[in-house]
């Protein structure tokens, strides 16, 4: 057993990424660190969204800590709520309360080559030192707005999914959503029950698979508790499931042709043949964006006051809103269900060896090795960074394999009486050079697809190009040889 760990360790974000960091931490030793957090609470995104109907859309006994499985879930897929009650849960449970100082929002870091520490500000301009910072702050936060002439100008009442406003009552409003992406399919069908008269703006139809929501009997979560092989069982099969995501998002892959019929057969079963059938049919392969699950979405769009036009958003007035093809809407309120800007690392800044700024080295197409490091950035790692995320496994397995990456490599460089790890150049271009070779062989990296996973220079930075299998070889393989040690 080793001595404790001496090094200052300061982790922004108590998402699901901080804790699984701060927990991978003290299960190795390290005590010396602070969960840095804007909001009041731990939570990340279950705490800070709270739109209606919000759920996870993977299956949720896969979306939980490995190490901290949850019987107690009350459906496959279940609610913000449940999902915030259980990471709040975690971080107790983990240990993590004492390390997490909540409405504390870092703006700045910067490292200092002349010590090997790292400074850190927080927006109340406080400041302390740290060997190691690893961001965990997430990639989906900042509101993405269509960029039209007009938003400022609507006299009634708008806002962004991510912000919602409880403080309007829809009960009889005109309502305008812009989007019909993932977090649109769940606000729709319940802005639909209020709203007097609901339009849904879609650019560009998604895949949409039926969810399939089933809600667990009392005695199924007793059975969950009391036989943890059976919970583990019911794990398994809700990972398979994501894993054939993986293959339907293969460009060739027999699965995706069978996810797109599956999905087209879904449309027939609900749509009746017209217009609104037509608009709903994507035309893109399945995975260029990301696929959807709902059931309620489609029945939604067949309700007397719901009206979905398949044109994008061209201005908004006073009044409502006028569609790219020039169709004046009036509303009483405009919801904007328009994403966000992805790995958006303007949201602090990073000032690196010599001055160098993350903002810069990110520039309009983020890198990171193996989605974790950056050169110029010694001893400053992403618990999620740019293409440090697979698709065919859930979002807790990536990360937890991340930060055992990130603090395997702070317990050799401690053993090895080193002070700082900066990642090499060359294998850093080396790598991303080979995934510039991969990205054409998904769907969402393909040339075929626009979304917001891809972009100008043809790179998707947000996922990584090939399964788990592939990304936790690269991974077990990481050590201190890949590094200049300082
Ligand atoms: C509405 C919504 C629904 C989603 N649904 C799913 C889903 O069903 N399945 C799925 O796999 N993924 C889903 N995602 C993606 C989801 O974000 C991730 O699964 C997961 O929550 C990310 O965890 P994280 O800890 O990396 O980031 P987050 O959960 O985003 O947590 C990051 C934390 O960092 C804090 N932070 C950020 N910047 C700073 C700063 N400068 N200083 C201090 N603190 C800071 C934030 O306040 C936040 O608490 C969804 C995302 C959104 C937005």
């Amino acid at each position: 057993m080793r001595a404790p760990s001496s090094l200052r360790i300061a982790i922004i974000g108590a998402g699901p990424s901080g804790l699984a960091t701060g927990h991978e931490l003290l299960e190795k030793g390290f005590s010396r660190f602070t969960i840095f957090e804007t909001a009041a609470k731990p939570g990340g995104t279950w705490h800070l969204h709270s739109y209606p109907g919000l759920a996870c859309d993977v299956w949720a006994h896969s979306y939980t800590f490995s190490y901290a499985p949850n019987p107690d879930w009350t459906s496959n897929f279940a609610g913000q709520t449940e999902i915030e009650a259980y990471l709040q849960r975690c971080a107790t449970e983990f240990g993590l309360d004492p390390h997490i100082r909540p409405h504390t929002r870092v703006v700045r870091v910067e490292f200092d080559e002349s010590v090997s520490e790292w400074t850190l500000e927080t927006e109340a301009g406080e400041t302390s030192i740290f060997d190691v910072v690893i961001s965990a702050m997430g990639n989906q936060h900042t509101p993405l707005f269509p960029d039209v002439p007009g938003k400022d100008s609507f006299q009634g009442d708008s806002w962004h999914a991510t912000r919602w406003n409880d403080d309007v009552d829809l009960e009889g409003k005109r309502v305008v959503i812009v989007g019909s992406a993932a977090s649109a399919v769940q606000i729709v069908p319940e802005v639909a029950k209020q709203a007097e008269h609901l339009t849904v703006l879609q650019r560009s139809p998604n895949w949409i698979m039926p969810r399939g929501r089933k809600v667990y009997s009392e005695t199924k979560r007793r059975l969950f508790r009391a036989f943890p092989p059976y919970l583990r069982m019911i794990q398994r099969g809700q990972r398979l499931l994501m894993s054939l995501v993986h293959d339907a998002a293969t460009i060739g892959h027999k699965r995706m042709s069978d996810f797109e019929k599956r999905a087209v057969k879904y449309i027939h079963e609900v749509i009746p043949e017209g217009e609104l059938r037509d608009a709903v049919t994507p035309d893109t392969h399945y995975g260029c964006k990301r696929g959807l699950v709902s059931d309620d979405f489609y029945p939604a769009l067949l309700r007397d006051n719901v009206d979905l036009i398949a044109t994008s958003l061209g201005e908004v007035t006073p009044e409502g809103v006028v569609t790219g093809e020039g169709e004046a809407i009036a509303a009483d309120v405009i919801i904007y269900c328009t994403g966000y800007r992805i790995l958006d690392f303007d949201r602090f800044e990073v000032i690196g060896r010599g001055g160098l700024s993350m903002i810069e080295a990110m520039g309009t197409s983020p890198q990171a090795f193996k989605g974790i490091a950056k050169p110029g950035f010694p001893n400053y790692f992403f618990a999620v960074g740019p293409n440090g995320l697979v698709l065919n496994v859930p979002y807790f397995t990536t990360l937890e394999r991340n930060v055992a990456t990130i603090v395997g490599l702070l317990e050799q460089m401690e053993a090895k009486g080193a002070r700082s790890l900066e990642v090499r150049a060359e294998l850093y271009d080396e790598y991303n050079a080979w995934m510039d070779t991969q990205f054409e062989l998904y769907s969402w990296g393909n040339a075929s697809c626009t979304s917001y996973y891809r972009n100008d220079a043809g790179r998707a930075p947000f996922l990584f190009p090939g399964n788990f299998k592939a990304y936790d070889r690269l991974h077990r393989k990481s050590g201190l040889e890949e590094f200049l040690i300082a």
